[in-house]
């Protein structure tokens, strides 16, 4: 589709990237399940050589991702990891210091503290809640900017806008893992970031039955450098990953806003139940990002993190284990509810002061909000908090 800008969210997120006049008149983008292509002749320039380096399935999905976070250049990756690590290494250099936000997920901590600082990056950790921390840390060898807002598992926001304009005027690039807002919620290219990352393992793929990863840039300097890391390094992501994920995009403004109704449900629930000591979700009037969330952010997004007000590990368990719906397991983001212990799973990683240190206790819980019937969810977790 030609002028996809020009089209409304939920329709790109079905059109964009795709022309079926190109395949055949197919309604769905084709799996090219080929890693190589046929040349005529020798030093023939074709679109497509060799699956590493791009094939159609994976450049229609680059397409899409691109015009939804209104950048020009889309990367996917074999996972939302290999996106991050493809664009940490076009973006820093051994000597280079990373700024990073101290509140992220676990893996992206584990690939900068026992990757990135091994191989000798300076890696700071900054709590960037107030954007001044930024201006204060900012040096000549600075030369990334790594934000994750909402956080992992924390909730926490950081003001996208406020820090790419501190950034920008030091000339150090701003990249954003987009993942628990998704686009349709959160565009951080148009706040000022310059490279988005996701996991579209969680929501844009949403079904929980594929890995994926993602990465959206305007600069065309800066798309160079990770296309060069995508086809040098070869994370890539194979053609059925990139149809799956294409597939749930197409349903990603519906699942959005079920996902959000059903979140601002609960959490309103939660907030007053006794064995609940906190409820972290941004869409609370309590939170303490609230308003910075109602400026950069359509709605609220479907995580919601607790702590028990018995915060043990005992406590954990008993809930997570007499849910019926919310299947205790790592990841987010798909149709169905989840729940995770945070402190054991997804940032089990992290060693124990850091997680003390970031309020990630054993009476965490983390809770995907599927778009099942609400009052079936607030029963269930009425049954496993009583
Ligand atoms: C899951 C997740 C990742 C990692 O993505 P994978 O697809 O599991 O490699 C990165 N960032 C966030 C916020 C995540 O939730």
């Amino acid at each position: 589709m030609s002028d996809n800008n020009k089209l409304q969210f939920a329709t790109r997120a079905i059109h964009a990237g795709y022309d079926h006049h190109e395949h055949n008149r197919a309604v769905m983008p084709p799996i090219y399940q080929s890693s190589v292509f046929v040349h005529d002749r020798i030093g023939e320039a074709l679109p497509f050589a060799y699956a590493r380096s791009g094939t159609p399935t994976r450049e229609s999905l680059e397409a899409c991702i691109a015009s939804l976070e209104e950048g020009r250049h889309g990367f996917a990756f074999a996972s939302g990891m290999a996106a991050i690590d493809a664009v940490l290494r076009a973006t820093l250099s051994p000597g280079d210091e990373v700024i990073a936000v101290a509140d992220l997920y676990g893996g992206a901590w584990r690939l900068l503290t026992r990757v990135l600082e091994p191989a000798g990056i300076k890696v700071t950790f900054l709590d960037l809640g107030d954007p001044g921390n930024l201006a204060a840390a900012l040096s000549d060898t600075v030369k990334l900017v790594w934000l994750e807002s909402p956080s992992n598992p924390l909730l926490k926001l950081v003001d996208i806008s406020a820090l790419s304009r501190i950034a920008r005027e030091a000339g150090v690039p701003v990249a954003i893992d987009n993942t628990f807002a998704t686009p349709y919620l959160q565009r951080p290219l148009e706040l000022g970031a310059d490279i988005v990352v996701h996991s579209a393992t969680k929501y844009l793929g949403g079904h929980s039955d594929v890995l994926l990863g993602l990465a959206v840039v305007r600069d065309d300097a800066l798309a160079r450098r990770i296309r060069f890391i995508q086809n040098s390094a070869g994370a890539v992501p194979g053609p059925q990953d990139c149809f799956l994920v294409m597939r749930g995009i197409k349903t990603l403004a519906l699942r959005m806003e079920r996902h959000c109704d059903n979140a601002e449900k609960i959490a309103v629930w939660l907030d007053s139940h006794p064995a609940v000591e906190r409820v972290m979700y941004p869409g609370l009037a309590s939170h303490p990002d609230h308003a910075l969330a109602r400026r950069q952010m359509a709605r609220f997004g479907g995580i919601i993190s607790i702590y028990l007000a018995d915060d043990s590990r005992a406590a954990a368990s008993r809930v997570a284990e007499r849910l019926r719906f919310f299947g205790l397991a790592e990841s987010l983001g798909g149709v169905e509810s989840l729940i995770n212990h945070s402190a054991t799973m997804s940032h089990g990683s992290m060693t124990a002061s850091d997680k003390h240190r970031l309020g990630i206790r054993e009476g965490l819980l983390r809770l995907s909000v599927g778009i099942e019937d609400v009052a079936d969810l607030i029963g269930d977790l009425e049954q496993a908090l009583a």
